[in-house]
């Protein structure tokens, strides 16, 4: 065993985490399995309440599989990165029909699943089956490029390369799964994306970056980016009663597979051709504050429009009580109509 390994796991005992809601003894692999894909890029206080609500609406592969993909959507809506619950639902189906519903816990099957990489199948099988496989998530990454003074960006395939070697090599052969929780908890309570704890870091006297005092280098930050800004109208189609007109969005794309309010462009002449297009009938009423949403990789300028869409019925729904999954902005928007509809 590495001496990494062997002082991680000697931390492990006094100061690892050990009582979030998908651990369990004897481990549950679908509670494993679904943390597993919420984790990915989202922070554990974030992830406990989805799952919790998640684990009370799919209590097992079962009732996962026979669901509606609505259904499930709906539960992960504000999670971002819908393509995971697509997957998972994709998942839990071809488990239901392939392996008679029982979760496979062979690394080829797991790598098989839809949405399942090489770290995701290491983590599953290694944290609900103790198997020694390694793993190599975003934590992962940060830890072994400091500890070994990797340089380049993980955009680069020779990074990647060889912090997977460091992490096949660190992989001990026994107690594997307390090993493979450990080195996310330091990742993420000690050594932090920003000021990491070394003082209080179990594996500081062999760290290169810590002895050279270089944790702020490693791992090598990306050249940032300015990020574009986009705009576009959300058209709020209201019939007689007030109802709401929603479309289902395209499973490829933001928000895939999300009952969204009607976006185009934002100019008024596509505005006016979109409205007609709904419907003939239908005239603009008002304009809500514009407000801005952030992707990773841009940022959105919503425009509300409000119309009113007389003879609307088809496609029209009740706000109140309403179960399906909505991207954020459409929430947003929906929120902000009622409270200004409230006397
Ligand atoms: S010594 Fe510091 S930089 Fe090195 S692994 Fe520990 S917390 Fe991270």
């Amino acid at each position: 065993m590495t001496e990494l390994a062997e002082e991680l796991l000697g931390w492990f005992q006094e100061n690892g985490r050990k009582n979030l809601p998908w651990q369990s003894e004897p481990p549950n692999i679908y509670h494993v399995w679904l943390s597993e894909i919420m984790l990915q890029q989202t922070q554990v206080s974030t992830v406990i309440d989805y799952f919790n609500n998640f684990i009370a609406n799919f209590p097992d592969i079962v009732a996962l599989a026979n669901a509606d993909e609505d259904a499930v959507l709906a539960s992960w809506a504000g999670l971002g990165y819908y393509s995971r619950a697509r997957n998972l639902h994709k998942s839990s189906k071809i488990i239901l029909t392939t392996h008679n519903g029982v979760f496979p816990t062979n690394y080829s099957d797991l790598l098989a699943l839809p949405g399942i990489g090489k770290s995701t199948a290491g983590a599953v099988l290694s944290l609900a089956c103790n198997q020694s496989l390694p793993i190599l998530d975003g934590n992962v990454k940060r830890v072994l490029a400091r500890y070994h003074k990797v340089s380049g960006h993980y955009s680069s395939s020779r990074v990647i390369k060889e912090l997977w070697g460091f992490a096949k090599q660190h992989t001990p052969k026994v107690q594997n799964s307390s090993y493979t929780q450990a080195i996310m908890d330091l990742g993420a309570t000690v050594c932090t994306v920003r000021k990491p704890s070394c003082t209080k870091c179990p594996i500081s006297r062999h760290c290169e970056a810590k002895l050279c005092n270089e944790q702020e280098r490693y791992p090598t930050k990306k050249i940032k980016m300015i990020k574009p800004e986009k705009s576009a109208a959300f058209l709020v189609f209201l019939n007689e009663r007030g109802d709401v007109y929603l479309e289902k969005r395209p499973n490829k794309g933001i928000w895939g597979g999300l009952w969204s309010l009607v976006e185009c462009n934002d100019n008024d002449i596509e505005i006016g051709a979109m409205i007609k297009k709904h419907n003939i009938g239908a005239t603009i009423t008002r304009s809500l504050s514009s407000f801005r949403h952030s992707f990773s990789h841009y940022n959105l300028w919503v425009r509300p429009v409000v119309v009113s869409s007389p003879g609307g019925v088809n496609g029209y729904y009740q706000v109140k009580g309403l179960s399906l999954g909505l991207p954020v902005p459409t929430k947003k928007i929906l929120l902000a109509l009622d409270s200004v509809n409230k006397p």
